[in-house]
């Protein structure tokens, strides 16, 4: 089984579209996304009916949550997006599919299990808001191992935007590291985080995504017209204009 696995799209519909064109080209049986396909971008509505129709399933994301019940915690801009998101499903123009776009919204979870494998986009302890960052892998060891307790052998997860491995040792390995494959071994437990479709924040600002098989992942980056999408932002007032910027840099 080979599974496309994307994440925090972000309502940036050029990233997904070019991931989903790469996705077409590479055999894969079902797609499937963490979460946060809303917030920060100008397109939530083309987002969230792509992802109803392409994906098998999707979780909810903080931002998902924030436009469909109530931002918390964000900052001003998160905040500010997560409401102008929220009136465009409101949009007379987009009304015609308004209820099934709230009830598709309404019904992500936030924890999915299948087999050996286990999906949020947080973290497994709190599933939709606690980041697990690369560098908690150095940092955190109660954290990791308590994290680690929760997981039976593989856990997805999204949120960071950063992609990459962590193992139980604990490590993380950033895809750069791994020629963009990692294998697994039978006695560790690894949580694997595709980065991010819509906002990357490794510096690279190219999308990510990844595709699960039976006994490997591997990530790829793809190009995207990035000024197409900032330029949208900045025709969009309720979106700073920082949010556009930030995708050049990847960050
Ligand atoms: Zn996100």
């Amino acid at each position: 089984m080979h599974t496309a696995v994307i994440s925090d799209i972000h309502g940036n519909l050029p990233a997904l579209k070019a991931v989903l064109e790469h996705i077409d080209g590479q055999n894969v049986d079902r797609i499937i996304c963490l979460g946060d396909i809303l917030g920060y971008g100008p397109y939530p509505v083309e987002c969230v009916d792509i992802v109803a129709e392409r994906c098998e399933w999707s979780l909810m994301g903080n931002h998902d949550f924030g436009v469909l019940y109530e931002p918390t915690n964000f900052n001003v801009a998160a905040e500010q997006a997560a409401y102008w998101s929220r009136e465009q499903f409101e949009l007379e123009s987009n009304n015609g599919d308004a209820k099934k776009r709230w009830e598709f919204l309404s019904q992500l979870r936030v924890r999915i299990t299948e087999g050996d494998f286990l999906y949020v986009h947080g973290s497994p302890r709190r599933p939709i808001n606690e980041y697990l960052f690369p560098e908690d892998a150095m940092n955190s060891p109660v954290k990791m191992q308590q994290i680690f307790d929760l997981v039976d052998k593989y856990a997805l997860v999204g949120h960071t935007h950063v992609p990459g491995i962590f193992t139980d040792e604990p490590d993380f390995y950033p895809p750069d590291d791994l020629d963009g494959v990692y294998k697994f071994n039978d006695d560790e437990k690894v949580i694997i985080n595709p980065g991010s479709v819509g906002q990357p924040r490794d510096l690279d600002p190219r999308a990510s995504y990844a595709i699960l098989d039976d006994d490997s992942v591997r990530f790829f980056r793809l190009e995207y017209d990035i000024e197409a999408i900032a330029s949208k932002i900045r025709a969009t007032p309720e979106l700073l204009d920082w949010l556009g910027d930030r995708l050049f840099e990847g960050r």
